[in-house]
């Protein structure tokens, strides 16, 4: 008889995260490009789905033709490895959104499954992969709403990262996107969590962001990462050279914070799968 588990060999599915908030420009997309260059970096094989009809992770990692998109793969014209590009970063590759996927919404609205239609893609995905080069990490970068994107992206997840910029309102908000993640695990994905929740855009010279960070961490605990994003004007200026800001300049501070993130991220993985 086998001393083996019967876990031992059954395919790895690729865990899917999804970074969302609703609240734009908190740093969704940057957090989605670095954090995926970063793991791929120690070895994991990443896949971002652009789920933002804006197309900023596309862009950001130098992806210009898009001939075949995250909506084709939504709507079922294309598969997502039909649609997957590699990007300039071994082991990263990306589904590419252009702004066709703004008419996601109406195009799924009276089918049934709507909700599940990027679930089934994955799933489609993993079944299709050879078990030696599959995919380890998948990040869907949600747009800046709980529309039916962001719910698909919620029904797929296993776990949620919610990036959280250090600003005054930084909180506001998140009352809402934490319930509609409650009723996402009760209606349709109960296996759904929160990986954690990251604090972007510090700037160290404001004592706002300092009360930003103690107060986010008085409420949210240990969900908090312990590493944060620092502002850094590297970070913003990568994506307009289409490179992730660890290939733009890996010394930099925001460079940096994000290998720590990934760090943060797989030893969350660890204790996940351990538990
Ligand atoms: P949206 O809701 O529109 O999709 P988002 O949440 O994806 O936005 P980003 O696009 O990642 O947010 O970031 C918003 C802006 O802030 C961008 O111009 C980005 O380059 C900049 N930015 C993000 N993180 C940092 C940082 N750590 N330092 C400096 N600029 C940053
Ligand atoms: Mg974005």
């Amino acid at each position: 008889m086998s001393t083996f588990p019967v876990s031992a060999f059954a395919p790895r599915r690729a865990r899917v995260l999804a970074l969302a908030n609703q609240k734009g420009g908190v740093g969704k997309t940057t957090t989605a490009i670095n954090l995926g260059t970063a793991l791929a970096a120690v070895g994991e094989r990443v896949l971002i789905i652009d789920l933002d009809p804006q197309g900023n992770a596309s862009t950001g990692l130098g992806v210009e033709q898009r001939p075949v998109s995250t909506f084709d793969v939504l709507s079922g014209a294309a598969t997502i490895a039909d649609a997957r590009v590699a990007t300039h970063v071994p082991r990263l590759s990306i589904v590419p959104a252009t702004i066709d996927l703004m008419a996601f919404e109406r195009e799924a609205a009276a089918s049934s499954g709507k909700h599940y239609r990027l679930r089934d893609c994955l799933a489609a995905m993993s079944a299709s992969e050879d078990p030696e080069i599959a995919t380890s990490y998948v990040l869907i970068d949600c747009p800046p709403s709980l529309n039916l994107l962001t719910v698909n992206a919620l029904a797929a997840a296993d776990a949620v990262l919610v990036p959280l910029q250090c600003e005054f309102f930084a909180l506001e908000g998140l009352a809402q996107l934490l319930s509609t993640v409650e009723e996402i695990r009760v209606r349709l994905n109960p296996k759904l969590q929160i990986h954690g929740v990251v604090l972007t855009m510090y700037d160290q010279r404001t004592s706002l962001s300092d009360q930003v960070v103690q107060d986010v961490r008085r409420v949210l605990g240990e969900k908090v990462y312990a590493t944060i994003i620092p502002r850094n004007v590297r970070v913003a200026e990568s994506p307009s050279h289409g490179k992730p800001v660890l290939l733009y300049d890996y010394r930099c501070s925001g460079s940096q914070a994000y290998i720590r993130l990934a760090s943060e991220v797989i030893e969350r993985e660890r204790r996940i799968r351990a538990a």
